[in-house]
């Protein structure tokens, strides 16, 4: 029996993951699970999977559980970040999913990874934020990082197929999100629900926005080059609407290695949960008769600046990328709660890239430093655009 301890079990992924432990009762077990505000929510869950402890948001929240669960369960409940820290670490877990979202991911992934637990990651932040770090403990404390990201997920697989020195690069697909067809004069209207409707993935909120922006495919550029060890030079990014073809790698005698399947969360999830064995998950097949077609587009990075930004601070280095993700954060909550544009996410990130630059990959401090300038400098950029 694998337990599980579960970070952000009230989100898509959260949800996903609990879809596929419910299918397969006699290999998992839930132990722990950490979530934010939906008590509504992670009390049935509670009630479902029985795990030994739960952390939520804050104390308010842990009395309104307590009052919910009063004689019908009787784990220990926990709050805060140390809560989601507790539940990263717990000492009965053997893998710890990572799928609360933004950088209040890093440090619960660094306290599972620092406990010895393998982690099936799907927060991309933590790798964006302080990839190296994160990687030298991976080493250091011998556990895996097992991909949920999509295309992680295609690229671990397709890296099975040959020796590491024989790989000349990555190839990341994109779906192109919801306005891949726009003029960039186009996007200057998008409307929030506009943007919060992708074509191919049902996701969290945050994703779903940097999905459309393209900043999505730029942090995931970000988490390969640290999960696989690739040079920026190496990782590329191609256009796929049809999001079929998942993420591939070239080899040096001119081989491409792909993974394909119908886009569902619940097959990287399982892979990560169950590696290397594969389960039997009811999916259907991939009838590629009925795809009838698989387009490849060159992104544009004119319309999509997102792209551009987020390997020009990788390139950059330091604390750069955790500035770049911490500034999008900001942006994109203004821009769901109707104060920002939807172009200006971007030029909000990029102005805050200009200003915050001082700090090194490897200490956590600075990173953190710069993670909460930037969120101010991202506060006040918006708050004067909105006066001018
Ligand atoms: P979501 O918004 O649906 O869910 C986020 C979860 O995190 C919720 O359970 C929420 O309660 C919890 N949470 C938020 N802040 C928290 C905090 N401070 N402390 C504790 N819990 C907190 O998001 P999602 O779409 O499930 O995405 C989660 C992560 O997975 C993100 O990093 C995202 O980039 C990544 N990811 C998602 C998908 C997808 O299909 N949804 C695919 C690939 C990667
Ligand atoms: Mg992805």
């Amino acid at each position: 029996m694998k337990k599980i301890s579960l970070l952000g079990a009230t989100g898509s992924i959260g949800i996903n993951v609990l879809e596929v432990v419910r299918q397969f009762p006699e290999r998992f077990s839930v132990v722990a699970l950490a979530a934010g505000r939906n008590v509504e929510l992670i009390s049935r869950q509670i009630l479902e999977f029985s795990p030994e402890c739960v952390s939520v948001c804050d104390q308010e929240h842990v009395r309104i559980l307590q009052t919910l669960l009063a004689g019908k369960w009787h784990g220990e409940i926990v709050c805060g970040p140390e809560g989601n820290e507790q539940v990263a670490a717990w000492p009965t877990a053997h893998i710890t999913i990572s799928a609360i979202v933004g950088a209040a991911g890093l440090l619960p992934t660094l306290a599972a990874i620092r406990a010895g637990k393998d982690v099936g990651l799907a927060n991309k932040e933590t790798l964006v934020m302080a990839g190296k770090i994160v990687m030298a403990a991976v080493a250091r404390h011998r556990v895996r990082l097992l991909p949920v990201d999509s295309e992680h997920s295609a690229i671990f697989q397709a890296l099975a197929a040959g020796r590491r020195e024989d790989v000349q690069k990555i190839i990341l697909t994109a779906s192109g999100g919801p306005f891949r067809t726009r003029t960039r004069e186009a996007m200057q209207t998008v409307t929030r629900e506009e943007a919060l409707n992708h074509p191919n993935w049902s996701m969290g909120k945050k994703i779903s926005i940097d999905s459309a922006t393209l900043m999505n495919k730029g942090l995931e550029v970000i988490e390969a080059r640290w999960l696989f060890g690739m040079e920026p030079d190496s990782i590329e990014v191609v256009i796929h609407p049809q999001s079929i073809v998942h993420s591939l790698v070239e080899f040096r005698d001119g081989s491409v290695v792909a993974q394909l399947g119908l886009p569902d969360m619940r097959v990287p999830i399982a892979y990560a949960l169950s590696y290397p064995e594969r389960l039997p998950l009811d999916i259907g097949s991939l009838n590629l008769s009925e795809c009838a077609r698989l387009d490849f587009f060159e992104p544009d990075y004119n319309c999509f600046p997102a792209l551009r930004l987020a390997f020009s601070a990788l390139r950059a280095g330091g604390v750069l990328p955790a500035v770049l993700n911490a500034a999008n954060e900001v942006a994109v909550a203004a821009f769901l709660d109707g104060r920002l544009r939807f172009p200006a996410i971007v030029e909000t990130v990029a102005s805050t890239l200009e200003s915050v630059q001082d700090g090194s990959e490897d200490s956590l401090e600075d990173i953190l430093a710069a993670d909460m300038l930037a969120r101010r400098q991202a506060e006040r950029i918006i708050s004067r655009s909105a006066h001018s």
